[in-house]
């Protein structure tokens, strides 16, 4: 009987924040419900994106696609870096 390794992927979602407009996008594209926006604008007066850290990311990687500002980067952990 073969044995199957289950192998979990650490993924790591990094929002540059300083870069985002609020616009939405990557919310309304990342079909795991991580992203959303802050409820207060910072000090731009803009609403910027934030990752709700309980939710998993897929790597899918559409919210680095869409986002025009180029404010998201997707990282695999490996070998615990
Ligand atoms: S890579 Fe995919 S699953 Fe991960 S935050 Fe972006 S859209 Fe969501
Ligand atoms: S798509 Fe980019 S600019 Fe728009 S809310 Fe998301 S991170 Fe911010």
């Amino acid at each position: 009987m073969s044995k199957t390794k289950t192998i979990k992927r650490k993924i790591h979602v990094k929002l540059l924040t300083q870069y985002c407009k609020g616009c939405g996008l990557c919310v309304n594209v990342c079909e795991q419900g991580k992203l959303n926006l802050e409820a207060a604008p910072n000090e731009r007066g803009v609403l910027p994106v934030s990752d709700q850290p309980d939710i998993a990311c897929n790597a899918c990687l559409k919210c680095v696609t869409m986002c025009p500002e180029g404010a998201i980067e997707i990282y695999e952990e490996k070998n615990g870096k």
